[in-house]
């Protein structure tokens, strides 16, 4: 069976074609610039790589360019062999634990949300109704980033706020990148053939998040009611004191958005760097004695280790430390700082086998207190296996 996996942002939508037999990638792409002058589209299949400028007025556009290119490269040979359309949605409140087929209903309900994604929901919308304007007939599911933290209890994911603001506005956490933190948990569970692992999951991107996992279950996450919580990011700023927000709106005369703004923008790796957001730039600037590099790559790897102290002790114990994502699983640099610092806990790096990149490698020593894996993520595949679930029910 082929599925289709699906992330629709507000001016674009990356694809991944799967045959679920053999979890191949049959072809994948990006269209880009939806809507804006200068779009285009990237596909990627076997050994070749096609890129071409064209008009795409609207998200329907480039559904109708993608399926069309699909025969023309005999990808498939036609249109009923896509089984079903699965699409990454961020939020899904409080409603969503779980990924679900797309009905009206869901849709209104993801819409309804976009109050907490602003960015996010409304895009999704458009990439849903885009397939199902080209492809009225074949199933589509939506799995929410948020899904996989809902297993968290109250303690958890409320906030000390007055309660009135979670009853009537759903102020709390909800955690993110939940599809990948699902994922890594099934990965090494499969990997140590165990079920009752007490996990702590290392998603560093460019947006990061620590999620605490029992026996598959999140017990809790860094990310908070937005992604603007938890770690040191590229450009957001992780947690900080709400106080700074007023204190600077006067300061600088600025607004409460764009005081958000600088928050999720310039402040992070970037901010502290004064240079740039890309790890790989701080790494560089850290070998050549660049002192703010120096300190943006120390507050990073100080905030990811007081996560990983904090869940070591909520989960009484830790079997099993994962990396992932572009710094997790490409930056030995960051992973081996970040051990280091967590040498009191008994957990210790083999200083050798960390040498590797997006492989699934233990890189703990032998005797090390956990274990510590560098876990690559596929949040794409993860995708394609509930739509596959779901529609074969
Ligand atoms: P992601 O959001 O998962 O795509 O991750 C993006 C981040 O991964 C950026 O900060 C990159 O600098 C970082 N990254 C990618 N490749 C490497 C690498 N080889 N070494 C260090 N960081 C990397």
């Amino acid at each position: 069976m082929k599925i289709m996996s699906i992330n629709a942002g507000s001016s674009s939508l990356k694809f991944s074609l799967y045959e679920m037999d053999s979890k191949e990638v049959l072809v994948s792409g990006l269209f880009e610039r939806i809507g804006i002058e200068g779009s285009k589209y990237v596909i990627k299949y076997q050994d070749y790589k096609i890129t071409e400028e064209v008009e795409l007025k609207n998200h329907t556009d480039a559904v109708k360019i993608l399926l069309e290119k699909l025969i023309e490269l005999k990808i498939i040979d036609s249109l009923e062999e896509i089984d079903g359309i699965g699409h990454r949605i961020v939020h899904g409140g409080m409603e969503y634990s779980k990924s679900v087929m797309i009905t009206n209903k869901v849709i209104e309900d993801i819409l309804n949300l976009s109050d907490l994604a602003p960015l996010h929901n409304p895009a999704h919308i458009l990439g849903i109704k885009a397939f199902q304007e080209v492809l009225p007939k074949t199933p589509m599911v939506a799995v929410f980033d948020t899904a996989f933290h809902q297993t968290m209890e109250k303690e958890n994911y409320l906030y000390a706020v007055p309660y009135e603001w979670y009853t009537k506005y759903g102020v709390r956490k909800y955690g993110f990148h939940g599809t990948s933190h699902r994922y890594i948990a099934k990965k090494i569970s499969e990997e140590l053939k165990r079920d009752d692992l007490r996990i702590i999951s290392c998603h560093l991107g460019n947006g990061g998040s620590i999620t605490a996992i029992k026996d598959g279950k999140c017990i809790d996450t860094s990310m908070g009611f937005t992604p603007l919580a938890g770690i040191v990011m590229g450009t957001r700023c992780g947690d900080v004191d709400a106080s700074i927000i007023p204190y600077i709106m006067e300061k600088e005369g600025k607004s409460a958005g764009e005081v958000i703004n600088d928050f999720n923008k310039k402040s992070g790796l970037l901010g502290i760097s004064m240079k740039s957001s890309d790890a790989r730039d701080i790494e560089d600037g850290v070998n050549s004695g660049d002192e703010q590099c120096i300190l943006a790559d120390e507050m990073y790897v100080n905030s990811v280790v007081k996560y990983i102290a904090q869940y070591y002790v909520e989960l009484g114990g830790v079997d099993v430390i994962c990396f992932t994502a572009g710094i997790g699983e490409n930056s030995p640099h960051t992973r081996r700082r970040i051990i280091e610092k967590l040498a009191s806990l008994g957990i210790k790096i083999d200083l050798e086998a960390n040498n590797v990149r997006s492989k699934l490698t233990k890189i703990s020593s032998n005797e090390s207190s956990c274990l510590v894996y560098v876990v690559p993520t596929d949040e794409e595949l993860m995708i394609a296996m509930d739509t596959l679930e779901i529609i074969n029910r």
